[in-house]
């Protein structure tokens, strides 16, 4: 019997819109709760490449939601789209998995497209989703945008000349402290998966060719009613990205450097492109300070109160701290790059 057997005999996929799943590439940007559950159902459902972005590193109150990690993972600190892959290659070794720890700029953005037939929102910020969004119209390319907070979740597949791009929906990132985050609302961990649910199975439908059951327009899920709504709307014939063509994300001229940690008590430090960071140098320059923990992929160490995670190409978070300078003080004289 075909691994696949059970999800051919559903009439719109069939053996032929599996065979298409297999020769299709997925990218995945942010493996929290959503990229969790998204990425399980593809892989499980034979997605021929996964690509898994992700820039931070498992935590213990990430276990709630993100199913996808274990405790071995927060303790031996792995990278999401490390720690994702592994799991991932045991539950389907007939795929290819790629992780790929990063934080993704325009660069990344538009590689990701180039390569991806469908790229998967599983972000928590919307400077990253406008990102993406620019990058999608660019490349013509198809993306779901998808969010989760407390109860509550949305998603839309957005594919550029046939329907609004996310410019279309929102002008504007709406500003700092104006949307819930995680952080402040909470969630529970049936509503981002639920939302990656109708996620993957919109992506199912792009890759097999069924853009017509495409549910289109902004779905909105709500688990304590429960409810879920659509809304319909139309393209802007005034949108900045898909009608003029302007990409202000991707020319990183609405993009900060420094502080990019949405409702995270937390700032992320970008390095100069190319650096590399010497990790087991590092690590026994710090261990004079404070306690210090490498592996192959970082080192992460308390200073003066501060949590420090130091990646290879230089990205350091500075944790404990919302205040852009100080972190930009401790990055200076600890990394010093
Ligand atoms: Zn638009």
């Amino acid at each position: 019997m075909s691994r696949y057997a059970r999800q051919e005999l559903v009439p719109w996929i069939g053996a032929e819109g599996q065979r298409r799943l297999v020769e299709s590439t997925v990218g995945i940007v942010g493996m929290g709760a959503l990229g969790s559950a998204s990425s399980t159902l593809l892989a499980r459902a034979g997605v021929g490449r996964l690509i898994l972005a992700d820039r931070d590193v498992v935590e213990m109150s990430n276990l709630h939601r993100q199913m996808l990690y274990t405790e071995a993972d927060v303790a031996d600190r792995l990278p999401k789209s490390e720690a994702a892959a592994r799991h991932l290659r045991a539950a389907n070794s007939e795929i290819a998995i790629e992780p790929l720890i990063a934080d993704i700029m325009a660069e990344e953005a538009r590689e990701l497209f180039s390569r991806c037939d469908v790229v998967l929102d599983g972000t928590d910020n919307f400077e990253t989703r406008f990102l993406l969004n620019d990058a999608a119209v660019e490349a013509a390319k198809p993306w779901i945008y998808a969010g989760a907070v407390s109860d509550y979740g949305a998603l839309m597949a957005i594919v550029p000349g046939e329907g609004p791009c996310l410019r279309c929906l929102f002008k504007e990132a709406p500003a700092a402290g104006s949307v819930p985050t995680c952080e402040a609302a909470g969630v529970f961990g049936s509503a981002p998966v639920s939302v990656a649910a109708f996620q993957a199975s919109e992506a199912v439908k792009l890759l097999t060719g069924h853009k017509e059951n495409l549910a289109r327009w902004f779905v909105r899920i709500s688990l304590k009613e429960p409810s879920l709504a659509i809304t319909e709307f139309k393209m802007d014939p005034n949108c900045r990205c898909c009608q003029e063509g302007r990409f202000d994300f991707l020319e990183e001229r609405a993009i900060s450097s420094a502080n990019r940690l949405c409702g995270q008590n937390g700032v992320m430090i970008i390095a100069p492109k190319g650096t590399r960071i010497d990790l087991a140098a590092l690590e026994s320059r710090l261990a004079i300070f404070g306690r210090t923990y490498r592996n192959k992929y970082l080192v992460q160490t308390d200073l003066e109160g501060f949590k420090l995670t130091v990646y290879e190409d230089g990205r350091t978070m500075v944790q404990n701290t919302s205040d852009a300078a100080k972190a930009r003080s401790i990055y200076a004289r600890y990394v010093g790059i």
